[in-house]
């Protein structure tokens, strides 16, 4: 072969080929096959296109789908067959290894991303054509009522203009007519409907329309038809399905007509019929697909959620009970064994779990993966649910052969139960798998029963950590400060940033609450430094509307920093550089650090404190006397201020106060300014506290005897107040 017959585009004209020959003989076209192929190739090279190109777009290859059912592949074979040519032949043909002429064979991973993609090419080829042909079938039915309605008029017209003319409009439609007299006779039938129904005439001439009852017909076709023979009623229309006389299903888009004489006396009725029994088909099948897992045959996600839903939607007095059930160590089995050995395991799995919801209300799917789910419904879910988790843990118990080996099976199950029409589908799943983790936790192989409260709180923390990092994108935090107060003088000498969140759905949230999360998933890091940025562009903006040279001196900003951001590497330069840009003296910002935080800290992680502290930045023990530091050590520190925990202040609410609490303040307070260390108390309440604490030495205090944490703008008002 030379090079030039192996280049891409002869690759693409191969695959092209091998299309067309899978398809041309399932598709009913008036085009050669070399014609078809040709129509087929540009549609190859947007699949070849969709392989390549970097970002997957759906809509290219859905497109692909559509095409085909334009150019009347709508058969289901047509779907397959073109799926599994995609599948077989798309990466080996068109594949960026194939088409790159001279390159190595792809790596691996490449080959396996390639894979991925291509199975993606496949699911929106299929969800292309499934939605072409749906609204092709729309359109046709539209186009046939139309055309059925047209016939009605021109057979009228015909009937009672000449006998002739009639025959011509009967014979040559490409729909079924029938007409029979009003008491249901059949009196003719066209060839088109002969077709329909097998091609004997005498199976249908004579016999009575009332015979062509089906199991499917709804009460109301019945219905529709009495009211046209009766004369009440011009026409209906309806799917209906009929037996062949072979015992074949035959389903039609039925229109009857009531046709009267010239004196508009009721006389005959006329039935048109479109023939759609394989687009039901397809569309049962297409459905079919849409809504069981491939694997094991058992219904999918999908429509165990359809199933969900009707359930939760049942009247009153109904309930649920629904089993979530993950395999316990599957993964091993699947790192070990391999994944064709896995997905027999969970074949076999599927098949004993389906044998234990078999009565009627019942039925188990699988939601992906080694997780499954088995539900229940009716009035007494709440011991049946129980019974239907025992059984499911003893269908487990026999060890399942796989490749010669015995492997034992273990699994967790979150149960939920309860009325219907209280939870939607999400929540109700939700809610089981946190159940199922619980029962994991607890040391697998176990059921548990929903905890809605232990659910509430893991729903909302679950549900915080994942709307957290969007927050700070979405500008959902805000900064509240709270003055911190001279104790002698009252001045208003800075303030303390305090982060909080207003949630779309939750209102305002605590810090106390996200900032645990936040340093559990080192948000805590880009938020720390967008508080800091904050405050310290605020700071600056007090110090503008004073004056800096102004008594007792510019406003402070104290900001609060986590562990995590102490230990993150990024923490003296953007410190330096956000005052820096800001135009604040670094005197101006104090970073509170926990005591916590800083008990045992060696010299690495004191560093960038000490650097910032030779700058000029304050550095503030937070939360003191709650650790348990050793005083002594205090002096290895980069601080230059403690502040007294809240539990101080609190000891001091009765009055008069615990003597033993004072002597232990003041004893803080002697050492602290003996180490050249100013103090601040928080929490500061009421006046009497402040009194006793400014006896007691104290510089500055804090709390709600003077301010809440408020706007920045009530801040400066404050501040004025003060000085006037
Ligand atoms: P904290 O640093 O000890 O902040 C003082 C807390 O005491 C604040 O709670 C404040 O509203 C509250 N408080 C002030 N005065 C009084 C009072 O008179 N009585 C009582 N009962 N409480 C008072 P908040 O704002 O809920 O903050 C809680 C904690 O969240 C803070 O404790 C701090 O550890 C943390 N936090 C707040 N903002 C940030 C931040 O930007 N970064 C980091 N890493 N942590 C922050
Ligand atoms: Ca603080
Ligand atoms: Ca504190």
């Amino acid at each position: 072969m030379s090079a030039d017959q192996d280049g891409p585009e002869d690759r693409l004209r191969r695959f092209a080929t091998i299309w067309s020959r899978a398809l041309f003989p399932v598709t009913a076209t008036s085009l050669t096959r070399p014609e078809f192929e040709s129509r087929l190739l540009p549609l190859a090279r947007q699949l070849r296109a969709a392989l390549d190109e970097r970002v997957f777009r759906a809509a290219a290859s859905e497109h692909v789908g559509a095409a085909l059912v334009e150019a009347h592949c709508t058969e289901p074979e047509a779907l397959s067959r073109t799926l599994d040519v995609v599948d077989a032949y798309l990466v080996l043909y068109c594949g960026a290894g194939a088409a790159d002429e001279g390159a190595a064979a792809a790596e691996t991973g490449d080959r396996e991303e390639l894979r991925a993609r291509c199975s993606r090419i496949q699911h929106a080829v299929a969800a292309g054509f499934a939605r072409a042909l749906r609204e092709r079938t729309r359109a046709e039915q539209e186009a046939i009522s139309r055309a059925a309605l047209d016939a009605r008029g021109t057979v009228a017209e015909a009937l009672h203009a000449s006998e002739a003319r009639f025959r011509a409009v009967f014979h040559g439609a490409a729909i079924g007519i029938g007409i029979a007299d009003l008491r249901g006779t059949v009196l003719e039938v066209n060839d088109a409907l002969i077709r329909m129904f097998g091609g004997l005439e005498h199976q249908l001439r004579g016999r009575n329309v009332a015979e062509w009852t089906h199991p499917d017909d709804s009460p109301h076709i019945w219905r529709l038809y009495e009211e046209l023979v009766r004369g009440d009623r011009e026409h209906y229309r309806v799917e209906k399905a009929f037996y062949r006389p072979d015992g074949t299903v035959l389903w039609t888009n039925l229109t009857v007509s009531l046709l009267r004489d010239a004196d508009g006396v009721p006389q005959y009725q006329l039935a048109l019929m479109e023939d759609t029994t394989e687009r039901r088909l397809l569309n049962l099948r297409l459905r079919y697909e849409a809504t069981h897992d491939a694997l094991t045959g058992l219904p999918n996600r999908t429509l165990f959620f359809e199933r969900l839903e009707k359930a939760l939607s049942a009247g009153a007095g109904a309930r649920f009970g629904l089993c979530y059930l993950d395999l316990d160590g599957f993964k091993t089995v699947n790192d070990s064994l391999g994944h064709a050995a896995g997905d027999r395991l969970l074949v076999e799995v599927a098949d004993r779990l389906q044998a234990c919801a078999t009565a009627p209300g019942e039925m188990v799917a699988r939601l992906g993966g080694d997780e499954f789910v088995a539900l229940t419904t009716g009035p007494d879910t709440e011991h049946e649910v129980d019974e239907l988790a025992g059984r499911i843990m003893n269908a487990l118990a026999t060890p399942i052969r796989v490749d010669g080996r015995e492997l034992t099976v273990r699994g967790s199950i979150g149960i939920v139960e309860g009325p219907a029409a209280e939870r939607g589908a999400a929540e109700v799943l939700r809610s089981a798998d946190i159940t199922m983790y619980r029962a994991k936790h607890a040391g697998g192989n176990r059921y548990e029963l929903a905890d809605p409260e232990a659910d509430a709180r893991a729903i909302t923390r679950h549900g915080l950590t994942t709307a957290l990092p969007v927050a700070l994108e979405r500008g959902e935090f805000f900064i509240e400060y709270q003055p911190l107060v001279h104790l002698g003088d009252g001045s208003v000498r800075g303030a303390e940033a305090l982060v909080r969140w207003l949630h779309p759905q939750h209102g305002v949230i605590s810090p106390d609450r996200f900032i645990p999360l936040a340093e559990h998933t080192g948000l805590i890091v880009p938020l720390g430094r967008w508080v800091l940025e904050q405050s310290v562009r605020q700071a600056r903006a007090w110090e503008a509307a004073t004056g800096a040279d102004q008594a007792p001196g510019p406003l402070r900003v104290n900001v609060n920093l986590s562990p995590c951001q102490l230990t993150h590497p990024g923490l003296v330069s953007d410190t330096v550089e956000i005052l820096e840009r800001a135009g604040l003296a670094p005197a101006s910002l104090c970073l509170e650090v926990t005591e916590s935080a800083l008990i045992g800290a060696d010299d690495d992680l004191l560093k960038p404190l000490r650097r910032l502290a030779e700058m000029g930045v304050d550095i503030a023990l937070d939360d003191f006397g709650t650790g348990y530091s050793n005083l002594a050590n205090l002096r290895r520190l980069p601080v230059s201020i403690l502040k007294l925990d809240r539990a101080f202040t609190q000891g001091m609410q009765h009055f008069p106060a615990d003597p033993v609490d004072l002597k232990i303040i003041e004893g803080i307070v002697s050492l602290a300014h003996s180490l050249d260390l100013a103090v601040t108390v928080e929490g500061v309440e009421t006046g009497a506290q402040a009194d006793q604490l400014r006896e007691l030495g104290c510089d500055t205090a804090q709390g709600w005897y003077y301010a809440r944490p408020g706007p920045p703008d009530r801040l400066h008002e404050l501040a004025l107040a003060d000085a006037t």
